[in-house]
C-alpha cells in the first residue's frame, strides 16, 4: 500500500472523490491534504499568495472537520524558508504562538515546517502537533535527517533533488524510520541555482504577492534553465507511477503530489488515480503539472517510452554523478523519447519571449545603463575615503 499527501483544494467534492478512492481499496491511500489560509493571514508558506485557493480560518476549520470524517488528515504548511528573523524577537514569538493557538483551535494537528528555529517553537508551545520536515529544509542525507528528527519531527519530506540516488535514500530512511516522503511530480531541474532565491521569493510573497517582477524572474528563468539542454526534461527527478515499487523496494512507500497551484484549475484527481494505478498512458509533462500547464512552452514526453530509464539508478550505487558532459546518460535516453527538432523550435520561440516580455532584463536595461565612468564618479561622490581600484 502506498500512502499519499495531496495539495488541498478545499472543496469538500474532491475529498469525497479520494474517500471513493480510498475505499477502492486498489493500492494506495490519501492520508492527507495540505495548505493553508490566505484570507487575514499573518504567516508565510512556501507558495506565492496569487497560485492558492482563496480560504480563511473559518473555511480551513469546516474543511478539516469534513477531511476527518472520511478518515483524511490535514496538514498546515507552515514552510517559508524565511520569516525575516522574526521567529528570534519576543513579539515575533508571541505572534507565533498566538497563530498556532488559532490554527489549533481550528482543527489542525499536522505541520509543516522548514526553519528549525519555528520547529523549536512548535514543539515548545505544548500543542499536539505532529511534524513534518518540509522539502524546503533541503534534507540530502541521514545525518540531516537525524538532526530533525533529534528536533521533534516525525515525518520528513527529502529533498527532491536525490530523488534518484537510492543508496542515500536508503540510509535516509534506515535512520529516521518509515515515515519517510518523496515528492513524484517533480518539475524543477535538479541542479537549479535558482531554488533557495526562489524558495525565499515564495516566501516573500506568500502572505501579499509583494512585485510582479520577482515572480516572474523565476518562473522565466525555471523555464529557460530547463530548456538550456532539451536532456534537462529528464533531469527533473520526476517519478513515473509505473517506478513507484522500486521505491517501495528500499522501504518507502509514502508519497507526496506538489503543486498547490495547480489544485484550482489542474486536476488532482485524475493524477492521483495514475499513482495508485502505478500506470499513466500519455505525456508525462502534463501528468507532473497535474494537467494544468505551468507554461506555454511544453515539450512532450511518452510517458510509456520512459520504461527502464531509471533502472541504471537502481542497480548502480550513485551512478549519477552530477558531471553530465563526462556520462551522457540522461541525453542519450532524450533523444528516444522527445522530438527534437520540434522541441528545438519550441525552445527558440520561449527564448525569443522571455527576452522581450522578461521584467526584470527590462529593469536591467533601463536601471544599470551607467557606463563605468559614470559609476566610478558615483563611487567617488558617496565613499571620497575609499581606496577600491576600478580596472581600466
Ligand atoms: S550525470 Fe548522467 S545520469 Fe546524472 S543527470 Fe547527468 S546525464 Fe543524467
Amino acid at each position: 500500500m502506498n500512502y499519499f499527501s495531496m495539495p488541498a483544494d478545499f472543496k469538500t467534492a474532491t475529498i469525497d472523490a479520494y474517500d471513493a478512492l480510498n475505499r477502492r481499496r486498489s493500492g494506495g491511500r490519501v492520508m492527507e491534504t495540505y495548505g493553508n489560509i490566505t484570507r487575514n493571514n499573518t504567516f508565510e508558506s512556501g507558495r506565492p499568495v496569487n497560485l492558492l485557493p482563496d480560504v480563511d480560518l473559518e473555511l480551513l476549520s469546516q474543511y478539516i472537520a469534513y477531511s476527518a470524517k472520511r478518515g483524511i488528515d490535514f496538514n498546515y504548511t507552515l514552510n517559508a524558508s524565511t520569516l525575516q528573523n522574526r521567529e528570534f524577537t519576543p513579539s515575533g514569538i508571541a505572534d507565533i504562538q498566538s497563530f498556532l493557538a488559532r490554527i489549533h483551535e481550528a482543527g489542525v494537528r499536522n505541520l509543516t515546517v522548514t526553519l528549525p528555529a519555528l520547529m523549536e517553537i512548535a514543539v515548545k508551545s505544548g500543542y499536539d502537533f505532529s511534524i513534518k520536515v518540509s522539502t524546503i529544509s533541503q534534507v540530502t542525507n541521514a545525518e540531516k535527517a537525524a538532526f530533525y528528527k533529534r528536533l521533534g519531527a516525525d515525518r520528513l519530506v527529502v529533498d527532491e533533488s536525490i530523488n534518484r540516488d537510492f543508496r542515500n535514500l536508503e540510509r535516509i530512511r534506515r535512520r529516521f524510520g518509515e515515515k519517510v516522503e518523496l515528492i513524484v511530480n517533480v518539475v524543477c531541474y535538479k541542479n537549479c541555482v535558482y531554488r533557495m532565491p526562489h524558495y525565499n521569493q515564495m516566501s516573500y510573497d506568500s502572505v501579499k504577492l509583494a512585485d510582479q517582477t520577482s515572480y516572474d524572474y523565476f518562473g522565466h528563468r525555471c523555464v529557460l534553465q530547463r530548456f538550456a539542454s532539451i536532456a534537462n526534461l529528464m533531469k527533473l527527478n520526476w517519478i513515473r507511477p509505473e517506478d513507484l515499487h522500486y521505491y517501495n523496494g528500499i522501504g518507502i512507500d509514502r508519497f507526496k503530489l506538489q503543486g498547490r497551484q495547480a489544485v484550482v484549475k489542474g486536476d488532482p484527481i485524475r493524477a492521483l488515480e495514475a499513482y495508485f494505478s502505478e500506470s499513466y498512458d500519455g505525456d508525462l509533462m502534463e501528468l507532473l503539472d497535474m494537467f494544468d500547464p505551468t507554461t506555454h512552452f511544453r515539450i512532450p514526453m511518452d510517458n510509456k517510452k520512459l520504461d527502464g530509464f531509471i533502472a541504471p539508478f537502481v542497480k548502480n550505487d550513485h551512478f549519477c554523478r552530477n558531471d553530465c558532459q563526462s556520462c551522457g546518460y540522461c541525453e542519450t535516453f532524450a533523444r528516444k523519447v522527445i522530438d527534437y527538432p520540434a522541441a528545438e523550435e519550441l525552445v527558440a520561440m520561449a527564448e525569443d519571449f522571455f527576452a522581450e516580455y522578461d521584467r526584470f532584463n527590462g529593469l536591467l536595461e533601463k536601471e544599470c545603463r551607467r557606463d563605468i565612468t559614470g559609476a566610478k564618479k558615483l563611487f567617488a561622490e558617496e565613499m571620497v575615503d575609499a581606496d577600491f581600484e576600478f580596472p581600466e
